[in-house]
C-alpha cells in the first residue's frame, strides 16, 4: 500500500507531443511493415498476428469494405496491414504487429520515444518522494514500454511501476480509474491523474482521483474545470 500516493499519466498531449504517434510511429510502421514481414513471417508470434489479420480481412470483406485482396505472401499481408493503418484501425492483430515493428525500430535506435523535457525530472522527483508513477494510455502496454524505454532522455522505465491500456477499461469511464487505483494499492484520493482530455479527467474525478489538466505548448486547453498545469515542475 503506497501511502505517499501515486501519479497516473496520460501519454499523448501529457508526457509526449500529441502528434508523436501520427507523425513518427504510424509512418514508421507503414514504411517498415513490408520489410518486417518479408524477414519474419515464419516466426510463430508473427504468424499469429497474420492469422489475426486474416480473420480481420474476412470481416472486412463480409462488411463490404473492399480491402486489398488477401494473400499469405508477405507483400500481400503488408498491403492489407497498410490499408488498415490508413484507416487508423485498432485491430488487436494490427496493434500487435505494429508493436513488433516499432520494437525493432527502437532497438536499432531508428526510433526514439519523445517526452517533454520536464518529464524525466518529475518522474525522479515523484519516485524519490515514494510515489508510484504509472501510465494510462490507449496505446498498448508494449507501445508504452517502448516509448519510455527508449526516450530522448534515455530509459525512463525504472521510474514506472504500472502500465495500463484500454484492456483495463475505457479512459472515459470512472471504473477504469478505480480498477487502476486498486491494482496500484492506492486510495483514489491520494492519486493524481494528469491528462490533456477533459472527459478522462472527469472520469478520474468521478472515481475520487485528484486531477490536473496538461496544457502543453502544442495543445490547447479543453477545460477550465480542472487545474491547468503548463509544466510538471509545479506538481509535487
Ligand atoms: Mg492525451
Amino acid at each position: 500500500m503506497s501511502q505517499a500516493g501515486a501519479v497516473l499519466l496520460d501519454i499523448e498531449g501529457t508526457t509526449t507531443p500529441i502528434d508523436f504517434v501520427y507523425r513518427v510511429l504510424f509512418p514508421y510502421a507503414q514504411a517498415k511493415v513490408g520489410e518486417f514481414l518479408a524477414a519474419r513471417a515464419d516466426d510463430p508470434d508473427v504468424a499469429a498476428d497474420i492469422d489475426g489479420l486474416r480473420g480481420e480481412h474476412a470481416r472486412d470483406v463480409a462488411a463490404g469494405r473492399h480491402p486489398p485482396e488477401w494473400g499469405q505472401a508477405p507483400a500481400a499481408v503488408a498491403a492489407y496491414a497498410r490499408w488498415l493503418m490508413d484507416q487508423d484501425r485498432k485491430a488487436t492483430a494490427l496493434k500487435s504487429l505494429q508493436g513488433k515493428v516499432w520494437a525493432l525500430g527502437y532497438a536499432s535506435g531508428a526510433l526514439k520515444g519523445q517526452v517533454y523535457e520536464d518529464v524525466p525530472r518529475a518522474l525522479a522527483r515523484w519516485t524519490k518522494a515514494g510515489k508510484a508513477v504509472a501510465i494510462f494510455s490507449s496505446g498498448s502496454v508494449l507501445a508504452q514500454k517502448l516509448i519510455f524505454g527508449h526516450t530522448n532522455f534515455g530509459d525512463l522505465t525504472p521510474y514506472l511501476s504500472g502500465y495500463f491500456d484500454t484492456t483495463t477499461g475505457p479512459k472515459g469511464e470512472a471504473e477504469s480509474y478505480a480498477r487502476i487505483a486498486a491494482t496500484l494499492g492506492c486510495e483514489p484520493g491520494v492519486m493524481l491523474f494528469v491528462s490533456d482530455v477533459f472527459a478522462e479527467l472527469e472520469a478520474a474525478r468521478a472515481a475520487g482521483l485528484q486531477t490536473a489538466l496538461a496544457v502543453r505548448s502544442d495543445t490547447l486547453p479543453t477545460s477550465a474545470a480542472h487545474r491547468p498545469i503548463m509544466t510538471f515542475d509545479k506538481l509535487t
